[in-house]
């Protein structure tokens, strides 16, 4: 296993996460569309299509790690912007396409205000993601920030949109849901092959499918997966910091809600992914590592709870590939 058979305190499993998107960085785009064979992008998109950002959006994207989410909401603000613009000077001034063209060579007018910032734990992920938007010409609307989900360095009420692509079950927190439990007992000797939910963890521990591992490959925390159904620090932040109005949306790995996928996925998570992050990474165990976490997280049901417990209102959630991915949505009102 990942952490071996170690017992894992809430900080250190902060570190461990740490270190695996560390070792990870350089990779980590590559390595997303191998294992996604490319799917990520279109979940990616999908976010952003229900986001449907106005214009003078300020969005703050949490362990937005190498910028992916940040990079769509600018070319959405941007096509949105042109669009309308380029209708409006065709129709009015008469001018041609490469006339039009030139005049939005300057971004920070195709903008309209809006502003994306990108906070992530984790300084290596952001220096990719610097170098991806310094790459691809992104000058403004966009800030990079080194923060913690659990305790955002912002103000209350500030962000219009927040947004969380693939982070939210690598942020740890347990006194919320077990207060005065910080550590897992080793499992029962005999506690190998459970399809229920019972273990130590509590309700949210490992689901069929995963059962068929051993006990080992549990990640030996209780994380924000076993929290108890009340919300983590995490939620009770991105709730602080959106204005009144503003708007929550998670986009994570969730629960498969068809036999045949379901069947394929846990063939594919466990016996292709840590081969492909060995052969293209050469390192397996931090990809096992991230197979683990999504079986770790609440399912659909039990995380729109856990934000409606922060106190998002309107909570719903959209199931994405059979629900391999779903996106959750609330509002702060
Ligand atoms: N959102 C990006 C995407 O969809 O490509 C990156 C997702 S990556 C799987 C998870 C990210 O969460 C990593 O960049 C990691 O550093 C970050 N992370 C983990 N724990 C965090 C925390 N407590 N606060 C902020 N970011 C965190």
């Amino acid at each position: 296993t990942h952490f071996g058979f170690e017992t894992v305190s809430e900080e250190e499993k902060g570190g461990k996460v740490y270190q695996v998107f560390e070792s990870v960085a350089k990779k980590y785009d590559v390595m997303n569309d191998m294992m996604s064979l490319g799917i990520h992008r279109i979940w990616k998109d999908l976010l952003l299509w229900k986001m449907r950002p106005f214009p003078g959006t300020q969005l703050l994207d949490v362990a937005g790690g190498t910028g992916d989410i940040a990079f769509r909401f600018l070319n959405y603000v941007q096509a949105q912007h042109q669009r309308k613009e380029k209708r409006q000077l065709r129709a009015q001034q008469n001018l041609s396409w490469e006339e039009i063209a030139k005049k939005y060579q300057n971004e920070e007018d195709s903008l309209d205000g809006s502003h994306v910032m990108v906070c992530d734990i984790n300084k290596e992920m952001l220096k990719i993601g610097k170098q991806k938007a310094r790459a691809r010409g992104y000058k403004a609307g966009l800030a990079w920030v080194v923060g913690d989900a659990e305790e955002l360095p912002f103000d209350d009420d500030k962000f219009d949109v927040y947004t969380i692509a693939f982070g939210i079950r690598n942020v740890t927190h347990i006194d919320q849901g077990f207060p005065g439990g910080t550590v897992v007992e080793s499992p029962p000797a005999d506690a190998g092959d459970t399809g229920s939910r019972s273990g130590p963890g509590g309700s949210h521990m490992p689901r069929s499918g995963w059962a068929r591992e051993p006990w080992p490959l549990s990640l030996r925390v209780r994380s924000l997966c076993s929290a108890g159904g009340e919300a983590t620090a995490a939620l009770q932040e991105a709730h602080r910091v959106l204005k009144p109005g503003g708007r929550f949306l998670c986009l994570e790995f969730s629960q498969v809600n068809n036999p045949l996928v379901s069947r394929l996925y846990d063939v594919y998570s466990f016996q292709v992914i840590p081969v492909l992050g060995e052969v293209i990474a050469g390192d397996w165990k931090s990809y096992q590592y991230l197979v683990e976490s999504i079986r770790q997280f609440p399912s659909q049901e039990e995380f729109k709870e856990m934000i409606e417990d922060a106190g998002f209102q309107k909570v719903t959630y959209e199931n994405l590939t059979s629900g391999i991915v779903a996106i959750h949505s609330g509002f702060k009102l």
